[in-house]
């Protein structure tokens, strides 16, 4: 039967029924381990009994007002968020490419409202991904995702990270603002050094630039921080996060100081679902774990416990994993064979993986995720791995 879904996604043949913490089940009650969480999204894991109590109770009462009306859980999420993070004001939205479209306005109409409506260039760094609308697009520079869509959204200038020459270079009398990934996720796990991000705040600071971060994928614990940028010591002016903030109900939100979000008064920006009371009780009850006590030590502990066994799997194995990288529970192994094909292998072995850019696949687990669990992951790596050590076996 063909399906009537536009064919964008070539997806694995398999379905899930139910899911319980790191585990999905299929119909059939095969069960899988989950070190992608739906690309970093179930970041308590499914069906998280606190999620489940939060998104029922207020399923009973209201699911949606519109923001024409006040919304008393989107003022309490808001001011946590302001609480927790260098941010005065946070805009609610529905995903990550639409917080980065929160992002890109904010950073154009903060010069706009300050006598400079010319610098509304924002400069982004080569392997970026900012989402799929079409300004995110051309914020992400990939060619490939924007062939046959028409003229490039303008005001985008790309380099490469790290090439301070080249980003000296591009910046001029119209940019607005910097944007980037404190670790590339689609483009590989590419961790910017900590040195590099202190450096463009400076960088920011001496040219009258604002600084974006996007924390789509980083953000709400992922690396061991609320926020990964919180490693470095720096601040940004302007922050996407979505993914995980809303622990699997499709949510995202656009943080800044006041001072950069100065030209966003009333009937600049606006959404229709964004913020609505479902979204907020399921953002806020996620908040109430991640900020609970010990929660993100925690995250740092696993991380680091995962990063250790996959060093002494990466010594067994040289030929499969040529590389580990990443952050807390944001892992990336840099693979000898095609990522596509280990994934299969993973799942053959019911391990869930993530392939991303740079021939790599993404260890993305619920950040709930127990010693028990990343015992379990690591060997189903290593199963994997034993079947293409066995194809290398029997060609040599
Ligand atoms: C996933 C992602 C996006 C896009 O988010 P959507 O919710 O798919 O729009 C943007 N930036 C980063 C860093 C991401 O990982």
């Amino acid at each position: 039967m063909t399906s009537a879904l536009l064919p964008t996604y070539v997806r694995a043949p398999l379905a899930f029924e139910r899911g319980e913490g790191a585990w999905l089940v299929t119909e059939g009650g095969e069960r899988y381990l989950d070190f992608g969480a739906g690309i970093a999204v179930n970041a308590l894991g499914h069906a998280h009994p606190h999620l489940v109590g939060a998104l029922t109770e207020q399923a009973n009462r209201i699911w949606h007002t519109s923001n024409l009306f006040e919304i008393p859980g989107g003022e309490r999420l808001g001011q946590r968020f302001a609480e927790a993070t260098f941010a005065d004001v946070v805009f609610f939205c529905n995903s990550g490419a639409e917080a980065n479209e929160a992002a890109i306005k904010i950073a154009r109409k903060y010069h706009a409202v300050g006598g400079h409506p010319e610098r509304y260039r924002i400069v982004t760094f080569a392997g970026a991904f900012h989402g799929r609308t079409l300004a995110t697009l051309a914020a992400g520079g990939q060619q490939k995702y924007m062939e046959g869509f028409g003229p490039k959204v303008e005001g985008f200038d790309q380099v490469p990270a790290g090439d301070w020459a080249a980003l000296e270079a591009v910046i001029g009398p119209e940019t607005a603002a910097l944007m980037i990934e404190p670790i590339q996720g689609e483009g590989g796990v590419r961790v910017i050094p900590h040195a590099d991000l202190r450096r463009l705040r400076a960088i920011c600071d001496a040219n009258g630039l604002l600084l974006i971060m996007d924390e789509v994928q980083t953000g709400i614990g992922r690396t061991g921080k609320l926020f990964a940028h919180e490693w470095s010591g720096i601040t940004p002016d302007i922050m996407s996060a979505a993914k995980g903030i809303g622990g699997g109900f499709p949510m995202g939100a656009c943080l800044a100081t006041r001072e950069a979000a100065r030209g966003m008064t009333a009937g600049t920006h606006g959404t229709t679902f964004g913020g609505n009371p479902l979204a907020m009780a399921v953002g806020n009850a996620v908040l109430d774990v991640v900020l609970g006590e010990g929660f993100l030590d925690q995250v740092a502990h696993s991380g680091l416990l995962l990063k250790q066994k996959l060093a002494a799997l990466r010594d067994r194995h040289p030929h499969v994993f040529e590389e580990i990288r990443g952050e807390g529970l944001m892992l990336g192994l840099k693979l000898g064979v095609p990522n596509t094909d280990f994934a299969a292998a993973a799942r053959n072995v019911h391990l869930l993986v993530i392939p991303a850019g740079d021939n790599i696949v993404r260890l993305l687990p619920p950040l709930t995720i127990g010693a028990a669990e990343i015992d379990a992951a690591v060997q189903r790596l290593e199963a994997a791995a034993s079947e293409f050590e066995a194809v290398r076996g029997a060609a040599e």
